[in-house]
């Protein structure tokens, strides 16, 4: 097959980015690794747990459980199924941010709890107000978003772990996006700052793994236990997650990632993509756009429909937010090169 695959570089939308050389070697070699049967196949099974040790060192957990999931879609649904065993209710309810990732929608359908959303305030952050009024018995868990998907906005944890405490309810952070930036910031988002009970953090997102690897952290192992199923043709005798046989090509790549750049490759990476953020919605202000402030890498603009279709007809992948604003991630593959050359093609092509 000689199709080439998508090259990165007009692509302003995604939160997924190039892999890093070396985790693209070490996903390449580990390709044909089960870590689902960590019996048969031991060496990446003892990779994954170097993974979670690393993902809990970044995500300040003491005891670091969990699994590297196919994505941030997993590692919600499986935290959503926790709390569900977790819950002593007959109607297990999910209490979460309007500006939650829709994997948990897909979570509510599958496992069966109900949602309550809750909206966002003027800030694009969980209104605690209105998650104070949200909760009862049978909340079985509250969401917080470390890193929104469309304004890169976190949740205050630690009042939202206090909530969640006050009626015996998980507290579970997505950090999908955030987690690999976070460190870096002063946001108070991880399991030393909060009562955080479970957490997802993708190394194929900011992380610079290749894809498929998610992460799911839980602060306690027995919590990972609501999920083992036994096992009994494998050479093992339970498995926690959802997907059955699953490349280790996404573990390994995720190890040496993390290996290459935890702490001082991310710290640097982290500077330099929330450089650009600012320095792009500078620009996009001077041109009397409309601009969410980036508290993360990820700008937000109010640029007109028209405008936005034309620069998409040139190549450039971007999407919107549920209101329409044009967003940008600022991910490890967009250099300061690469948003001028937009910012030109926006010049030229703005439709106002
Ligand atoms: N959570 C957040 C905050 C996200 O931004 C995303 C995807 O962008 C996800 C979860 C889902 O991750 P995945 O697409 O890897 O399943």
């Amino acid at each position: 097959m000689q199709i080439e695959p998508q090259a990165f570089d007009r692509v302003l939308s995604s939160m997924c980015t190039k892999p890093h050389p070396v985790a693209r070697e070490a996903a390449e070699r580990f390709l044909a690794t089960n870590p689902g049967d960590p019996g048969t196949y031991p060496t990446i099974s003892a990779l994954e747990e170097e993974a979670i040790a690393t993902l809990g060192e970044i995500a300040g957990l003491e005891e670091p459980a969990g699994y590297v999931a196919s994505g941030g879609t997993e590692a919600n649904i499986q935290a959503v199924r926790i709390a569900r065993e977790r819950a002593q209710t007959r109607r297990p309810t999910v209490v979460m941010p309007a500006s939650a990732h829709f994997s948990f929608r897909k979570a509510a359908d599958v496992l069966g709890v109900d949602l309550c959303v809750v909206p966002t305030d003027d800030s694009h952050r969980i209104d605690l107000e209105a998650v104070r009024s949200a909760v009862d018995a049978d909340t079985a868990m509250v969401v917080a978003v470390a890193g929104t998907t469309e304004y890169g906005r976190v949740d205050p944890i630690p009042e939202l772990g206090e909530i969640a405490r006050s009626v015996d309810a998980l507290l579970h952070v997505d950090a999908a996006w955030g987690g690999f930036v976070l460190p870096f910031t002063d946001f108070e988002w991880h399991f030393g700052h909060a009562p955080v009970d479970t957490m997802t953090i993708d190394p194929h997102k900011m992380g610079q793994a290749a894809v498929p690897a998610g992460g799911l952290l839980v602060r306690d192992s027995d919590l990972l236990d609501e999920l083992a199923v036994d096992t009994p043709y494998l050479e093992s005798t339970s498995q926690a997650t959802l997907t059955g046989t699953r490349s280790g090509a996404g573990v390994a790549s995720a190890v040496a990632a993390m290996e290459e750049l935890w702490p001082a490759g991310y710290r640097s990476q982290y500077v330099r993509s929330q450089n650009n953020a600012e320095w792009l919605a500078d620009v996009l202000e001077k041109r009397g756009y409309e601009v969410v402030e980036p508290t993360l890498p990820l700008v937000a603009a109010d640029v007109p429909e028209s405008t936005f279709e034309a620069l998409r007809a040139e190549g450039w992948r971007i999407s919107r937010t549920a209101t329409g604003e044009l967003r940008v991630v600022c991910m490890p593959h967009v250099s300061r090169e690469m948003l001028a050359s937009f910012v030109a093609d926006l010049d030229r092509l703005e439709v106002r």
